[in-house]
Formats: C-alpha cells, structure tokens, sequence
C-alpha cells in the first residue's frame, strides 16, 4: 500500500463529473495529484489501494452519500489521519452537526470559488503535517521509554545475580532467605536450607588454573539450578560456596536433595584446557526448628553441619540436630 506522506495526493469524489472535473483541475494546477471517485464504494477501493491523506467528497450521493464514507475512513483508517473535506449546498447547512459527528474536518459550500479551495486544502495538508510529526514524536517516546524499561530490568538482574554463574548472588538470596523465612512461619510450613561447598577447590585452581576453578563453579551452578524445585532459591555466597533455599522441605526431604545433588556433582566431568577435572562438593543441611528465632539461626546451623561434613572426610551431607 502506497501511503502519501507529502499530503500532496488529495481524492476528490463526486457524482457530478462535471464537479470531479473542475476540482481535478484546480488541484492539479496547484500542484497536487488529485485522485478522483464518482461515488462512495470507488473511493473506498481507492482508500484501500492508495491511502491518500485528504479527502474531498460530496454530500449527497447514490449508493453511499459524504457521511457514509467519512464514517468509513474514521473506523477503518484508526491511527493514521485522514482530512475530509466536505462539499455542501445552502439547504445542508441545518445538519452540519450531523457531519462533524461524522468525523468530517472541513466545510466547502457550493458554488466555491478556487483560492477557497485551495486554502482549505492547504489547511488539511498543515494538519496531516502536525499529526505526522506528532505519531513520529510519541514513537520516538514509545522508543525511548521500553529503553529506558529494558535498561531497568537489566539493572535490577544485573543487581541481584552474580556475574560468574548466572545464580542469584548473596546479597539477594539472603534477602529471600528473610523473605521465605516470614512466609513459611506465618503459614506454619517447615523451612530448610542447605550450604554447598566444593571440596578442596583452591588445590584444583593451583593445579590447573583459575579458568579453569571458573568453568567448574559455572558448570556446578547450572547443575544446582537445574536439580532444584521451582520454589527453591538458588544462590552464590561467595567462592566456591552456595546457598539453596527449601521452602516447604523438611530435613529428611532437604537431605533426600542434597544426596542426589552430591552424586550429580560426584560423576560431573568438567572439560579444562588440560583434559578434564572432576569435584566433590560438602552440604550442610538445616531445617527451622521452634527455638531459632531468625534466618541467621537457620544459617548458622547449616553452617556447622558443613563444618561437620567437611571434618567427617568431604563428599558427604551432614544434617543439623535439634540443639
Ligand atoms: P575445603 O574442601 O575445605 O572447602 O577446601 P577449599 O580449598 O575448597 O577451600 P578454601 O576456602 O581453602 O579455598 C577456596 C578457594 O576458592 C580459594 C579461592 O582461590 C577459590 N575461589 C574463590 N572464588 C573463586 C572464583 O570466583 N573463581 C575461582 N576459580 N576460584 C575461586
Ligand atoms: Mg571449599
Ligand atoms: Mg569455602
């Protein structure tokens, strides 16, 4: 579809041919292009076809009359603007209420003279103008604002995730660790967590490199996220050490989890620059029990199960005991 954005294609429709020859004449020799329709249902396949942005169309016609077709351009052309000009005679005047509720833009009474014309034509072009320019502007706004959104939500994740594995990191998951903590007690549900800690891990960076220490934390943190529920939290507490959230878990189920996590990370095969390495992770597991009395509890009890795992010879969970 051709869409005139110069104003300069101008329809004229009319019944009377010799009216239509008359205002293709004037327009032309005033430098537009005029499009020409006898009647309603040609200038609509015209709109349809071409799109041009004024339209001057007579009142009273066969088939569908001036306020029909502006009608029709109002619901069909919603979004782009369209100027209709509207021809009358004296005894039409009493309904000119009618036609701007139509939707028509402009009057021209029969018989017109040209300089009339023209000017109310010019008046249209400086409107679709103003309304182009308008559309381009809140465009641009439109443009600038999903930006300014996008930039928004990367800083908000940017904030919230940690940049080596893609996990929430710690200043994050130990604000949902207060979170889950009020909303599990408030609905009296069982709250566990558990600390991971890869084993021996500064031996690995000193044997083959840092990068390589890298891809293993990756590989491990996309193995965790993978191996939890949809409401469990994922989280790196900093090093080669994670925090999982387990909401609506006991200890009995959070060990169940963490079992199967171990043996996961125990048959893992990294590839590094120079062949493969292989890990084993310590957990520590916690579940809230009536005498903790806030989130840091909880931690610190998985905290010494870690511990205890570590000291009992690594590669194993250890679950706190009621004190
Ligand atoms: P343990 O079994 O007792 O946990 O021994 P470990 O060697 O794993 O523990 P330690 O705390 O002594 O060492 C942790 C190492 O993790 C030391 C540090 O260089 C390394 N590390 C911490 N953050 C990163 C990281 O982002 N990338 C890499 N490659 N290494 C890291
Ligand atoms: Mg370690
Ligand atoms: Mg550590």
């Amino acid at each position: 579809m051709t869409v005139s954005t110069d104003a300069r294609e101008v329809l004229v429709v009319d019944d009377d041919p010799v009216v239509l020859e008359l205002l293709r004449g004037q327009l032309l020799s005033a430098g537009y292009q005029p499009l020409t329709a006898s009647g309603g249902p040609q200038a609509v396949e015209i709109l349809t076809r071409r799109e041009p942005r004024i339209v001057v169309t007579d009142w009273i016609m066969p088939e569908m009359d001036g306020l029909e077709l502006c009608r029709w351009i109002r619901t069909h052309f919603d979004g782009r603007f369209v100027y209709v000009v509207m021809l009358t005679v004296r005894s039409e005047k009493a309904r000119l209420m009618e036609a701007f509720e139509a939707g028509v833009d402009d009057f021209l009474s029969k018989p017109f003279h040209e300089g009339e014309l023209l000017s109310r034509i010019r008046a249209g072009a400086r409107m679709v103008r103003i309304y182009d320019e308008e559309a381009r502007n809140a465009a641009k706004l439109r443009r600038l604002n999903e930006q300014l959104l996008k930039a928004n939500v990367d800083l908000r994740r940017m904030a919230s995730t940690d940049e080596l594995t893609g996990l929430l990191n710690r200043r994050q998951v130990l604000v949902l660790l207060e979170q889950l903590w009020a909303t599990t007690r408030r609905y009296d549900r069982p709250f566990a967590c558990a600390i991971a800690d890869i084993d021996h891990f500064k031996r690995l960076n000193d044997l083959h490199g840092h990068p390589a220490g890298d891809e293993v934390l990756r590989q491990i943190g996309a193995l965790l996220s993978g191996s939890v529920r949809q409401a469990d939290c994922v989280g790196r507490l900093g090093g080669e050490e994670f925090l999982v959230l387990l909401p609506d878990q006991t200890a009995e189920g959070a060990l169940a989890w963490a079992e199967r996590f171990r043996e996961l990370v125990e048959a893992l095969r990294v590839s590094v620059e120079d062949g493969w390495v292989s890990v084993t992770i310590s957990l520590g597991i916690a579940e809230r029990t009536a005498e903790m009395t806030c989130p840091e509890d909880l931690l610190k009890a998985a905290d010494r199960s870690l511990y205890a795992a570590k000291r009992r010879g690594r590669n194993r969970t250890e679950v706190a005991v009621a004190p």
